[in-house]
């Protein structure tokens, strides 16, 4: 898939796992089988996948270079580690090929953002060297949003190295023993074109990166969204909400704020097109995707 242009600035997704997972009753605590299947005939097969109705997800990295810096968003799974889903233990994908095929070498990036530090969003942040988790992108700085750091942090101390699944102790920690993290707030501009909106409840500290250039905008959103049915349905928040009400109130806003921007939304899980341009439809919203040709 080729890079789109936002301006100056490209962005293009590089993925390392795509599949089925959970069926939607399951995921979302406010399902509703009828609501769904008003839907469904456009989700299928993308989105949902025939027969079964599980929701089909992809893993996957933004590249965003502005003509400054190479940014990459989320940092998908990793190699090597060990998961408690079997789908996600000791993968072994192509993922730093993948990277390099599109034009990004790890040494070359600048900056790692995470839009939250859940395991499917920063096992790339390091990997197996002699025996030990280092930096994977050995120049660039870590921007980890102060309070979504402070957060696990907390939960560290109870958990353990089953924080985030181990992602914490294998991901995060070693990235900070490394002196290569920065801790930041929502005012922090890494680059001339980036800003950062804060849109907490499905982790505390979950945030969106904006990308704005030439009149147009894209808006990497994480897991606000993890399945474009919540654009349907901002009210369904997933299991993995840790605030399900404060989630869905994210959720709403980031749609009215992606209608008012005209933003390109570019979630970190969405399959097929990957992203597209929110719409008013009443007092609910639509999804009209960005087809790459
Ligand atoms: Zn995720």
């Amino acid at each position: 898939m080729a890079a789109r242009a936002i301006g100056n600035a490209t962005i293009e997704k590089v993925e390392e796992i795509c599949g089925a997972g959970f069926k939607p009753a399951r995921m979302f605590p406010k399902f509703d089988q009828e609501a769904f299947d008003a839907q469904k005939s456009w989700m299928v097969p993308d989105h949902v996948e025939p027969g079964s109705d599980r929701l089909v997800g992809s893993v996957h990295t933004w590249v965003v270079k502005t003509g400054k810096h190479t940014i990459l968003i989320d940092t998908c799974l990793g190699n090597h580690k060990d998961r408690h889903n079997p789908g996600w233990n000791k993968l072994n994908t192509p993922f730093l090929e993948r990277l390099q095929a599109c034009g990004c070498h790890p040494d070359s990036v600048d900056f790692v953002m995470c839009t939250h530090l859940h395991v499917d969003h920063v096992g790339w942040n390091t990997r197996l060297e002699n025996g030990r988790w280092v930096p994977t992108f050995r120049n660039a700085r870590y921007l980890f949003a102060k309070r979504e750091y402070a957060h696990w942090e907390n939960e560290h101390k109870t958990q353990g190295k089953e924080t985030n699944g181990g992602s914490f102790d294998d991901s995060v920690l070693p990235v900070v023993e490394a002196g290569k993290a920065v801790m930041i707030d929502s005012d922090h501009q890494p680059d001339p074109l980036l800003t950062i909106e804060d849109y907490p409840g499905h982790t505390p500290g979950s945030i969106a990166i904006n990308l704005k250039d030439g009149g147009r905008q894209a808006c990497f959103s994480g897991d606000i969204m993890h399945h474009p049915i919540q654009v349907y349905h901002p009210d369904w928040s997933s299991q993995f909400c840790s605030d399900q009400e404060l989630s869905a109130k994210s959720r709403r806003k980031l749609l009215e704020d992606c209608v008012a921007s005209g933003a390109l939304l570019c979630p970190a899980h969405f399959p097929g097109a990957n992203a597209g341009y929110i719409k008013r439809r009443g007092d609910a919203f639509a999804i009209e995707w960005d087809v790459q040709k």
